[in-house]
């Protein structure tokens, strides 16, 4: 045998880490209780739940099985707790959260061992993976912590978090979750994934030896019907944040719909890995391996499609076979295993049933040649070929080592491609011309984009999905944003009438409600007498019949029906068409074909917004009587509201070249983009309370931002809106940007909530809408922003402008660059 032979046929020995130290502290503590207020707690219910280890299929522990009463008690102290923590300083949280970290240091090796033999994920990845990431969190956050009061001035902590995670990461999306809340000074009470309870309790005893405060958090495990649906239903919790599947998301949306819970979602994904002709295709074999048997494929964000462009294809499939076949599979704790064991019996019978499809709908499969462990549950790699992209295996997630591929010619296909899914959480491009890549990357729908790499992960880099992946972002200073809320909303706001502040512009008595005064009645009367150019008409004024307004045009309601708008005495002013189900499709239709919209430069939309403005205030005298005409309010007050409405074109024509993203730094060679971006088509309806002004304060910012818009105008007073169409159509606007649909709120919301091509939903108006739009968003899990009833003071530059409307009207895309040779 000569050397070449010898390394040949060379065979890796067993490298194992010891699971002593990791069964022994099992052992102590098994059956495990609940950590609620520091303290470690029986279930109520006096049952417990079995953990096994998966890659033996034997018991490890048994692990309290709460149920709502248990629930209450973490709650509970969570509330308590929350007083004093929320007021607790930045740099003394700060402190705190360091110390976490140092902690996880301490026992990292302790809690890479329990993670592998909990989840059965290989020991490489938890030690050189899960768990640094988990140290690197909580230190990023220290810093926010520290850092909250002066980069977020205007905002206060949630209040109470009740947060559930999946069993994939167990310890780093618990680190995803606690670390942000913590440093906003938010409490919690996180449920740990019902596989996965053992690095969470481990956790908790790290919590007692730094001494954090008791409350501040509680770790409650269980069942999720017992435990998951205590938490989304609980009324003294303020935000529920979640990471899990699609479905469970989608009803947990439904659950919280109209509560005013602050709610993150981050769900499942089928996300593509493009490789172009020119990329370097052995860096791509490995950049598979990750992607796809990474933790055994159990990543939400696994680049599970690979998208091959035609003339590589062939060669990059055999090289990929080669590598597959040197794939070990084994004992997790082996140091030289790459694939480990699948979490549980259930979610491996899933897998072969998805396999099972895919060949009976004709893929072709290829497995190595080796068998996989028979003790326990193992999967091999897997990789189809010949796979049609409207295949069961092509768009459904199967969370498993299962790797389909398709081929494509050009880029443009290769985008479509990778968009043909109803998920958008990463993608992967690789091609060794950056110019290709970089006019990729903006046009996948995709909340990561890896370019050269995939997998990557760090704290500063926000991390979440487009679309039916979720909404919300963790990491990065915008995963900060869905632990907090402006202070001036007070949590009793929600009680309180819509008052206009005393020192707001409108300092002389403007008023919103439906009541009339002496003032409204002489108002009123004056406007009876008065035309759009302010003298006593002479002549009847010609009839001015506004319509609705779809991709530029004037257009008429499908229903050929009118509807009546009234001043407050009762009089007819006016009529607006009555727009229906229809109506509404075709401005969805010409919101997309106007797509381009978010595209253009910045500056053109700048120029936009300022020449919106310019003709508003051509007409200024005009718009303001229509106010009077339709609210009966002052002729002062009515100029104010336009003055402010034509101010605030302005802000969002000054914000549309500012609102920028960043370059993080992440410790890797290279950079990350973080870009905001256009959401897509926007709903938008309009508050009662401002006829003009809530009309302008929405569609402004969305539109600045890049989206298309379908605007349900006021119900009560349409007029305004209807009025801006002639402004619109003079200032430049693109036909389709903004649209326009009179007629009944309620019916036209509904649609426009239902719809699967809208992206989002902005509603202003009742506490029952909020929760109509809420409900029917879980759909297409499109992005809401709603007021669940409660006015803002939108003549208020606090309340009714700013980075909170430019958030809601973005989301945020990490495009990550490595570089180097
Ligand atoms: P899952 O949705 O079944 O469970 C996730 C968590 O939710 C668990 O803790 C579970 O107990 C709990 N839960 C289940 N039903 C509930 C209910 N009705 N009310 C409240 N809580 C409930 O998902 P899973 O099988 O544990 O995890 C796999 C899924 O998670 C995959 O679809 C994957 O894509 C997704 N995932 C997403 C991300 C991400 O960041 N986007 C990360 C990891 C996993
Ligand atoms: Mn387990």
């Amino acid at each position: 045998m000569n050397v070449m032979e010898i390394f040949e046929t060379m065979e890796y020995g067993p490298a194992p880490e010891a699971a002593a130290p990791g069964l022994a502290w099992i052992k102590e503590h098994s059956p495990f209780s609940l950590f609620i207020n520091n303290q470690w707690i029986k279930p109520a219910s006096g049952q417990y739940i079995e953990s096994i280890n998966p890659a033996t299929g034997k018991l490890l522990a048994k692990v309290a099985a709460a149920n709502s009463a248990d629930v209450d008690a973490a709650v509970a102290a969570a509330r308590a707790a929350f007083e004093t923590w929320s007021k607790t300083p930045g740099h003394v949280r700060a402190r705190y959260l360091y110390a976490i970290a140092r902690h996880i240091q301490k026992h990292s090796r302790l809690l890479a061992v329990l993670e592998s033999l909990d989840n059965g994920k290989p020991i490489r990845e938890t030690r050189d993976i899960d768990i640094p990431l988990v140290a690197r969190h909580f230190y990023y956050h220290a810093g926010w912590a520290q850092l909250m009061e002066s980069e977020l001035p205007g905002y206060q902590p949630v209040g109470v978090v009740g947060q559930i995670i999946p069993w994939n990461f167990p310890l780093l999306m618990l680190a995803w979750k606690i670390a942000p809340a913590l440093a906003m000074g938010n409490t919690v009470v996180l449920k740990p994934a019902r596989y996965t309870s053992l690095t969470a309790l481990k956790f908790a005893e790290i919590v007692q030896e730094i001494g954090l405060p008791p409350g501040v958090v509680n770790i409650v495990t269980g069942e999720a019907s017992q435990v998951g649906e205590a938490l989304v239903s609980h009324p003294d919790v303020n935000k529920i944040a979640f990471t899990g599947s699609t479905d469970v998301g989608r009803s947990i949306r439904r659950a919280t719909a109209g509560s005013g819970k602050k709610l993150s979602l981050e769900l499942g994904g089928k996300s593509p890995f493009i490789v172009f002709d020119d990329a370097d295709l052995d860096s791509v074999v490995e950049g598979v391996v990750d992607a796809i048997w990474f933790n055994q494929g159990q990543v939400c964000c696994a680049g599970s499609r690979l998208l091959v462009q035609e003339d590589v294809a062939e060669r990059l499939i055999e090289k990929l076979r080669v590598r597959m076949e040197h794939l070990r599979i084994g004992d997790p704790l082996d140091k030289a295993v790459d694939i480990g064991a699948i979490v549980s019996p259930g979610q491996l019978k899933e897998i072969q049933r998805l396999v099972n499809q895919g060949v009976e709908e004709g893929a072709v499969m290829w497995q190595p040649s080796w068998a996989c462990p028979t003790e326990g549950y193992f999967f091999p790699p897997t990789l189809f070929t010949n796979v049609s992209p409207a295949t069961t295996i092509a768009q459904v997630e199967i969370f498993g080592p299962v790797l389909v591929s398709m081929t494509f010619r050009t880029p443009a296909e290769a985008v479509d491609l990778a968009n043909n899914t109803r998920y958008g959480l990463a993608a992967s491009v690789w091609s060794e011309n950056i110019n290709l890549a970089l006019d990729v990357a903006p046009k996948l729908k995709a909340g990561s984009v890896w370019i050269n790499c995939t997998n990557l992960f760090d704290a500063s880099s926000g991390f979440g999905g487009y679309r039916e992946s979720g909404f919300g972002r963790e990491g990065g200073k915008e995963g900060l944003y869905e632990y907090v809320r402006p202070k001036w909303e007070t949590p009793d706001s929600s009680s309180k009438e819509f008052h206009i502040a005393d020192d707001s512009a409108s300092s002389n008595g403007s008023k919103s409600s439906l009541s009339m005064d002496e003032d409204t009645e002489d108002a009123l009367q004056e406007e009876a007498f008065v035309s759009s150019n302010g003298h006593a008409p002479a002549f009847p004024v010609i009839d001015r019949t506004p319509k609705m307004f779809i991709g530029g045009k004037q257009a008429r309601p499908d229903s050929g029906y009118s509807r009546d708008v009234y001043d407050l005495r009762g009089h007819v002013i006016g009529q607006v068409g009555e727009g229906n189900r229809k109506d509404i499709r075709n401005a969805v239709e010409a919101a997309h074909k106007a797509s381009g919209w978010a595209f253009g430069t910045t500056h053109n939309r700048a120029q936009i917004l300022y020449y919106i403005a310019e003709n508003l205030s051509v007409r200024e005298d005009e718009f303001a009587h229509r106010i009077v005409q339709q609210t009966g309010r002052s002729y002062e007050d009515a100029t104010a509201e336009v003055q402010v409405s034509i101010s605030r074109l302005f802000s969002y024509a000054a914000w549309a070249d500012k609102f920028e993203g960043v370059v993080h730094r992440p410790p890797l060679r290279g950079a990350v983009l973080a870009m905001p971006e256009a959401i897509g088509v926007m709903g938008i309806a309009c508050p009662d309370e401002y006829p003009l002004l809530g009309f302008i304060s929405l569609v402004a910012p969305t539109i600045s931002m890049g989206n298309t818009v379908i605007v349900i105008p006021s119900q009560q007073s349409p007029l305004s809106a209807t009025d801006c169409y002639q402004v619109l159509e003079t200032s430049d606007l693109p036909g389709g940007v903004v649209n326009i649909v009179t007629g009944d709120h309620d019916t036209l919301n509904q649609v426009l909530a239902d719809h699967d091509d809208v992206d989002s939903m902005w509603y202003f108006g009742t506490a029952e809408g909020s929760k109509r739009v809420e409900l029917a968003s879980a759909g297409n899990m499109k992005r809401t922003w709603v007021n669940y009833g409660h006015p803002r003071d939108l003549m208020d530059s606090v309340q009714g402008e700013g980075e909170e409307f430019l958030r809601e009207a973005t989301q945020v895309k990490n495009i990550w660059i490595p570089y180097g040779e």
